[in-house]
Parts: C-alpha cells; structure tokens; sequence
C-alpha cells in the first residue's frame, strides 16, 4: 500500500520503520527534515510539505499534540490541502474535540487509532491499536496496523472514541505509576527496598504489564532518556481533564496527577520520563532523590 507518514519522533520513527519492513511504499514528512535520513536510507521518499506526503492511499499522522496535528492537517499546506482524498489515520493522543473536528473537516474518511505501548514496543511491532471510524476505512487499515501492532480494538464508528479509551487508559497508568511510588516511598522509609516490593506485588496481585514495566523503572530510577516525555504525559492529563469537563465527569484523582507532573518538570527539567513523578513523591516524603527507590 502507498502510505504517506507525518512525524517522525520517537512513535513515529519506528512505526514507519515497521511499514517500510512490511514492503509498503512510504512518502515521509517531519518538521525537522534531518529525523527522516534513517528512513530514507531504507526507501522511503522524502515529502517537502505533509500535503506531499498525503498522496497516497493512506496517510498516518504520529505527532506530539493537538496543535501539531492541527498545524499539520489544516495549516498551509496540511494533509486537507492535497489533491488527492487518502484515509486519514490520527495515531497521536489528541483530545477527543479535535478528532471530532478531524471527522467534520475531513476531505476523505478519517479514522482514529491511538496506541497502547512505548517506542521499545513500537519498535517490536507490539503496539495495540484502538481504532474507530467508518467500517470499510478500518478494513482498508488493516494491512497497516498488522504490520505494526499486536492487537487492534474496533471501538466504534465514531472516531473520538478510540480517542477517549486512550486518554481513559493513559489516567489509569499515571495513577497506577503515582500509586507505586508512594507505596515504594513508604516502604524504603520502613527498611524494605523499593525493588523487594515491586518483586513481591508484581509477583502476586499486580501481575499486569503496567506495574511491571513501571515496577521496573521506577526500581532503576531510569528516568532519562524519557521514553514518554513528562510534559507530554502533562498533556495528556489535561485531555483528561477536558473531556471530563464536557462529560460532567469529576476525577478528583485527576487533580493529584496532574499537579506531581508540574512539580517534577518544575523541578527535573522537561526531559524527564513521566514516571519521573517517583522524585517528587521521594522528595515530600524528606528523601533524597537518586537514592534507590
Ligand atoms: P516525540 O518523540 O516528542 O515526537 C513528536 C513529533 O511531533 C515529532 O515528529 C515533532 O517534530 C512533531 N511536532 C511537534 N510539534 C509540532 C508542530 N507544532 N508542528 C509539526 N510537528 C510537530 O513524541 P512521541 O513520543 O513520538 O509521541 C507522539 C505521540 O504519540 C504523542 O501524541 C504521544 O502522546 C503519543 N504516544 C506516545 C507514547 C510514548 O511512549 N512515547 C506512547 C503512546 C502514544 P520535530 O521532530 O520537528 O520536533
């Protein structure tokens, strides 16, 4: 299949390297060129602007935020300025007002298919995809997200829904990280290493990838490089918080999150991985931090 990809960051990057090893033909854009040499090496054709690259059958879009997919879909020439009338697929996590904009403004179908998975499983084609829009666009996407995922979840035809199941899920792993650098703070303070504790939970009630992926970083303190940056976790819980505003939703949980985000990008600087938020738990708690947690 002929697939344009626009933006190539950390997601990005490996998603297209994957479509490329599955024998699609890609056309890439990104803001800063230089990210697409690794690609271009491999075959894929270098696009000048993202409506260049929206020539094919299909064009994905993996950018950091609602502003970027708004510059890069609506802007000068964006995705909507092309000729041709390609499937729009918006794997970024945007709010779920934008993608119903997407859905109103689009020339062609537009489908959303945010992912579950960090870039090492992007990289492994591991990633599970939740997508929803028009049933005969997520069937002519099949090709693509088999090339790139483990598992696909139709979550409806509405696309902003798929949208919504991700920001649901993003909440629930800042608090789930939030939640194990407490209970690992308090128990360092009582003797019993951060690392014992992970070891005992996730070895019994809290066997699922989220607490053993995290377990394990939060146990290594293996903050930078971020494989998901704090301020786009930041981002993220303000989604959240956007949505749960139009739902009439209160998540007072939210607020906490929220607030622990600020505080270790305040205090770490923007290039800290969210789970991150360990230090400042650590530090109102009166420990240091880089002491094991
Ligand atoms: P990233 O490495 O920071 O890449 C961000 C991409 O967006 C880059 O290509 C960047 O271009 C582009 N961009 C940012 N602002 C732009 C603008 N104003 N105009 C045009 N392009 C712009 O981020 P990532 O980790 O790949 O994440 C991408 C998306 O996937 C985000 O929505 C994120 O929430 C979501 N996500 C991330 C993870 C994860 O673990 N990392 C997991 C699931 C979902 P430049 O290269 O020019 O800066």
């Amino acid at each position: 299949v002929k697939i344009g990809f626009v933006g190539l960051g950390q997601m990005g990057s490996a998603i297209a390297s994957n479509l490329i090893g599955a024998g699609h033909e890609l056309v890439v854009w990104n803001r800063s060129a230089d990210k697409a040499e690794a690609l271009i090496a491999r075959g894929a054709r270098l696009a000048t602007t993202p409506a260049e690259a929206a020539s094919g059958e299909i064009v994905i879009s993996m950018l950091a935020d609602d502003r970027a997919v708004e510059r890069v879909t609506f802007g000068e020439q964006g995705i909507l300025s092309a000729a041709a009338r390609p499937i729009h697929v918006s794997m970024s996590t945007i709010s779920t007002d934008l993608a119903d904009r997407l859905t109103a403004g689009q020339s062609g179908a537009y489908v959303s298919a945010p992912v579950f998975g960090r870039p090492a499983a992007a990289e492994a084609a591991k990633l599970f995809i939740l997508a929803a829009g028009p049933s005969g666009a997520l069937d002519a996407c099949e090709p693509v997200f088999s090339a790139i995922g483990q598992r696909v979840f139709r979550i409806g035809e509405r696309p902003s829904q798929a949208n919504l199941v991700k920001l649901c899920g993003n909440f629930m792993i800042m608090a789930a990280i939030e939640a194990m650098a407490e209970a690992m703070t308090l128990a360092e303070k009582g003797n019993v290493s951060g690392a014992q504790l992970v070891e005992v939970l996730t070895g019994t009630l809290f066997s699922a990838p989220v607490y053993q992926t995290y377990g394990e970083i939060l146990a290594e303190e293996r903050f930078r490089p971020a494989g998901f940056a704090a301020p786009l976790g930041l981002k993220d819980m303000h989604l959240v918080a956007s949505a749960a505003h139009a739902l009439r939703t209160p998540m007072p949980v939210l607020s906490v999150l929220r607030d622990q985000l600020l505080s270790v990008i305040a205090q770490e600087g923007e290039e800290i991985d969210w789970s991150g938020v360990a230090l400042a738990v650590r530090r109102n708690a009166g420990l240091q931090a880089g002491g094991a947690l």
